[in-house]
C-alpha cells in the first residue's frame, strides 16, 4: 500500500484538487487503494493565524472578516467539484457549519481577549479538517469512491500545542481499527495533514510543515510500501536553479543527504519530518502533481551511490562570521562554553564552526544580537565581526568514501579566498564560507566539476 501526501499547492482549487483525483486513480489501478493525506488549501493556515493574530490585537472584525475569505474560497471549489446534489449539499453543509464553529471559536477567544496555544490549535485545525473533507468527497464525485477520516481520531500526540510529539505505537492502532478497514473495502481513507488530538481527544497541531510529517508516521504505521509527498517542484536539485544554471533532478540520495541539502537549501520539505518512515525503511518519493509523469526523487537509507563525486550544494548567504581569538591562557578549559553560553544568553544559534587553538570562528544568519553578543565576547577575548559571507556546503556519501575528494574541491576553489573550511565527523559534507559576492562563481564551478561529471571509474585492484 502507499501513502500519498498533497501540499497545500496540490489542493488550493478546482482544478488541482482534479489533478489529485486522477493522481489518486492512477495509483489505485497499479498498487491498489492508497491513503491519502492532505494539507491545508495553500494559505489557509498561514489565514488562519492571522485570524488568531487579529483576535490577539482585540481585532474581532477582522477575524470574522477572514473567516468569511476562507469560507468562500472551500464553497467555490466544493460547488465547481461536486455535482450531484446529495454529496453535494451534504459537504458543503459540513463545511459551512465548520467555518460557523471557526468564528465562533475565534469570537470566544476575542471576548476573552485570550489565546492560548491549546484555542490557536483548534482553529489552525480547521484548515486540514476542511481541505481532507473536501477531497474525500471530489474523489468519490471523480469516480474514486473515498471516505474522509477525521486525523484527531487517529494521530494521538503529546499535549504540546503547535509542536505536538506522535505516540506512534497508539497511532498505529487506530490506523489499524480505522483506517486499514476501508482500504480493505476499495475505499481511499482521505486524512489532513499537520493535526492530531491528545488520548482525551483535545486537538493539536505538530508544527509548521507538519503534514510531510503525518504522512510518515502513517506510513510507518501501516507498514507502507511507499510514501509519496506530492509538491508543485520536480523534485530535489543538485543545486538551487536560481544560483546554478544547469541544476539537474536527484532520481535519488540518501536520507543523510537530503538532511545535509535541506539545512542550508531551499527546502522541498524538512527531512525530520520523514524520518520515521526511512527508520523503517520506507522509500519516501517527493513528485510534481503537475507533472506526474516525471520519476521525482526518490530518499531511501541506503541509495546506490550516484555517478558523480558530489550529490549536490546548498548554499546560504548574508552569513555573519564571528571571530573569537582568546585573550585567556591559550589552552585555558571552559573558554568555548563560555563563548557558546554568549550566543545561547543571545538566543542566536549558530551554524559552522571552526577552531584553532586560540580562536574560534562561527557563522551565524541572525544578526539581531550582534551588538550584545560582541560586548560580552569581548569581555574575554577579542572578537572580529565580517558580515556578507556566504556558506557553500558540498554534500555527497562519496565524500566519506573517497579520500582525495575532499582536497579535489577545496583545489576547484583555489581562486576563492575561503574564510572558513569545516568538515565533520560524519564526512557527508564539506562547507566552506566566504564572500558573499562570490557565492554565485563558486557554486557554479564546484557544480560544473563535482555534480555532472560522472565519477572516474576507480582503478582495477591488481
Ligand atoms: N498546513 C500546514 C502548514 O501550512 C501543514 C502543512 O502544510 O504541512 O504549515
Ligand atoms: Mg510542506
Amino acid at each position: 500500500m502507499v501513502v500519498m501526501k498533497f501540499g497545500g499547492t496540490s489542493v488550493k482549487d478546482r482544478e488541482a484538487i482534479a489533478r489529485l483525483a486522477a493522481i489518486v486513480a492512477r495509483e489505485q489501478a497499479r498498487t491498489g487503494t492508497p491513503v491519502v493525506v492532505v494539507s491545508a488549501m495553500s494559505g489557509i493556515t498561514d489565514q488562519l493565524l492571522d485570524a488568531v493574530a487579529a483576535v490577539e490585537r482585540g481585532d474581532a472584525p477582522g477575524a470574522a472578516q477572514k473567516v468569511t475569505v476562507m469560507r468562500d474560497r472551500h464553497r467555490a471549489a466544493a460547488e465547481a467539484l461536486l455535482t450531484r446534489g446529495d454529496v453535494r449539499d451534504e459537504v458543503i453543509d459540513a463545511l459551512e457549519r465548520q467555518w460557523r464553529d471557526t468564528a465562533q471559536i475565534l469570537h470566544a477567544m476575542a471576548v476573552l481577549r485570550e489565546v492560548s496555544p491549546r484555542s490557536r490549535d483548534a482553529v489552525v485545525a480547521m484548515g486540514e479538517l476542511a481541505s481532507s473533507q473536501l477531497v474525500a468527497a471530489a474523489l468519490t464525485e471523480l469516480g474514486t469512491p473515498a471516505r474522509f477520516v477525521d486525523a484527531r481520531t487517529v494521530l494521538v500526540t503529546s499535549a504540546d500545542h503547535g509542536m505536538a510529539q506522535p505516540d506512534q505505537a497508539s497511532t498505529a492502532a487506530r490506523l489499524h481499527e480505522r483506517v486499514l478497514p476501508l482500504v480493505r473495502e476499495g475505499l481511499v481513507p482521505v486524512l489532513g495533514g499537520f493535526i492530531g488530538a491528545t488520548a482525551d481527544g483535545i486537538t493539536t497541531t505538530l508544527g509548521r510543515g507538519g503534514s510531510d510529517y503525518s504522512a510518515s508516521l502513517f506510513g510507518a504505521g501501516l507498514k507502507a510500501a511507499e510514501i509519496q509527498i506530492w509538491t508543485d517542484v520536480d523534485g530535489m536539485l543538485t543545486a538551487d536553479p536560481r544560483v546554478v544554471q544547469g541544476a539537474r533532478p536527484l532520481p535519488s540520495l540518501s536520507f543523510a543527504e537530503a538532511s545535509e541539502l535541506a539545512y542550508f537549501g531551499a527546502k522541498v520539505l524538512h527531512p525530520s519530518t520523514i524520518a520515521p518512515a526511512v527508520t523503517d525503511g520506507i522509500p519516501v518519493r517527493i513528485l510534481n502533481s503537475h507533472r506526474p509523469e516525471v520519476a521525482g526523487t526518490t530518499i531511501t537509507a541506503n541509495p546506490p551511490l550516484p555517478e558523480a563525486p558530489l550529490t549536490g550544494l546548498a548554499c546560504k548567504r548574508d552569513i555573519t562570521v564571528v571571530d573569537i581569538r582568546s585573550t585567556m591562557m591559550l589552552a585555558a578549559y571552559g573558554f568555548m562554553r563560555r563563548v557558546f553560553e554568549v550566543f545561547e544568553r543571545h538566543r542566536t544559534s549558530v551554524d559552522v564552526i571552526t577552531t584553532s587553538e586560540v580562536s574560534v570562528s562561527i557563522t551565524i544568519e541572525d544578526r539581531r544580537a550582534i551588538e550584545g553578543i560582541v560586548a560580552d565576547l569581548s569581555a574575554f577575548a577579542e572578537v572580529g565581526v565580517e558580515n556578507e559571507m556566504a556558506l557553500l556546503c558540498a554534500v555527497g556519501e562519496r565524500l566519506r568514501l573517497e579520500a582525495g575528494l575532499a582536497a579535489r574541491v577545496l583545489g576547484a576553489l583555489d581562486e576563492f579566498p575561503l574564510r572558513m573550511v569545516s568538515q565533520a565527523g560524519a564526512r557527508r559534507n564539506l562547507t566552506v564560507v566566504l564572500p558573499q559576492a562570490q557565492l554565485q562563481a563558486a557554486m557554479a564551478r564546484v557544480h560544473e566539476r563535482f555534480c555532472l561529471e560522472p565519477a572516474p571509474v576507480p582503478e582495477a585492484v591488481a
